[in-house]
């Protein structure tokens, strides 16, 4: 079987690294907001241009914690709309919703699965506060059109970084392309842990400072609470194992990299859409496209090759959000009818790639 995403083997490649990062946390006595964390936010920060990087519990918490902050800094305030991706993982739109803010939802490019800057505009209201972009699979959002409006009409950028670590716009990575940016380092993300962490990049240090209270109870000062906090802390132990990682996150893109070419100049099937790259992509997943995606994945079942579904039901649709049910976003509805991610990492070899391009190539 080829496995989707080989997470062990991953993770193998830098064995004696991580042992070495782990003995470190263990001997050290200290395991909650220290040193590790620390070097981690420097590191993290400078590999993507911004001033500050804050370590959180998860990606969803770093979204939320942005939001949090600019509701605790009077920029926000519950009632106001931030404009989003309708095709996006509900964690999006779940960091909105727990801050008692309204997303209001914006078509996708059926190309490209990114947000469609030109339909943008017409969904700014006097409530409109911010963008929230979602680098989704792996590829950066066409920036400069939502720069534009963003300065015409004074609102903030927040990019969903979570699927996108390293991904460049012209110049500048992911985490520096908005005002602030949340990531995750859940283990199947492009930079993953070995569990739960996240982080939010910013240059805004306002924003920085309140992020960092938030995360720990809302305290600036031990035992003094300037905010009605929460507990969401990257672990020692967590930001010692992504340290390493992080030395070979260029190398590890590389190599998807390397992999999706191969899939896009040999992929010839006149029943799949091949994604379009209009930007810089880092290829979280390699997602195709077909209107016989149910079928295209039990055959490729058969013939040991696991796929994914990302996502089978947009936000709209599910069950949590029955209020926004009866919503109509076509292309959205369609995306999710149709993709199909197939098997794309670091450590896939020449004989499992070949062998992925020449069934899917064999189905009809
Ligand atoms: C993974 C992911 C998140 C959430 O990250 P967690 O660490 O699992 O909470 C948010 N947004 C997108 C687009 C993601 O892919």
């Amino acid at each position: 079987m080829i496995k989707f995403l080989d997470l062990k083997k991953i993770n193998l490649q830098y064995k004696e690294e991580i042992l070495e990062a782990c003995k470190r946390v263990l001997e050290s006595g200290w395991y909650i907001l220290g040193e590790e964390v620390k070097k981690f936010e420097e590191g993290f920060a400078n590999y993507c241009g911004t001033k500050y990087a804050i370590g959180v519990g998860n990606g969803l918490d770093a979204l939320k914690l942005i939001i949090r902050g600019y509701k605790e800094l009077e920029i926000f305030k519950e009632g106001d709309e931030i404009i989003v991706p309708a095709n996006t993982y509900i964690a999006t739109i779940l960091a909105i919703s727990e801050n008692r803010l309204k997303p209001v939802f914006v078509e996708p490019k059926l190309d490209t699965y990114l947000i469609d800057p030109d339909k943008i505009e017409e969904k700014i209201t006097e409530r409109t506060k911010a963008i929230m972009v979602v680098h989704l699979y792996g590829q950066t959002c066409e920036m400069d059109k939502i720069w534009e409006i963003a300065r015409e009409y004074n609102l903030k950028i927040i990019e969903d970084s979570a699927q996108a670590h390293g991904a460049f716009y012209k110049d500048k990575r992911t985490g520096n392309l908005g005002d602030a940016s949340g990531f995750s380092f859940f283990p199947s993300k492009n930079l993953g842990a070995l569990g739960d962490g996240g982080a939010i990049t910013t240059n805004d240090k306002e924003l920085a400072e309140a992020i960092k209270a938030l995360r720990n109870y809302g305290s600036y000062k031990k035992y003094e609470n300037l905010y009605k906090g929460v507990n969401s802390r990257l672990d020692e132990l967590q930001a010692a194992i992504l340290r390493v990682k992080l030395k070979y996150l260029d190398k590890d893109n590389q190599k998807r990299k390397k992999v999706a070419k191969y899939y896009l100049e040999n992929i010839k099937n006149e029943k799949i859409v091949l994604p379009k790259v209009v930007t810089d992509s880092v290829w979280h997943v390699f997602v195709i496209r077909t209107k016989e995606r149910d079928k295209l994945q039990k055959y490729l079942q058969e013939n040991e090759i696991q796929t994914l579904i990302h996502y089978p039901i947009p936000p709209h649709k599910q069950e949590a959000y029955k209020e926004w049910n009866d919503l109509s976003f076509p292309i959205t509805e369609k995306i999710h009818k149709e993709v199909l991610s197939l098997p794309i990492s670091p450590v896939m070899i020449e004989e499992e790639i070949k062998k992925v391009v020449k069934i899917v190539n064999e189905f009809n």
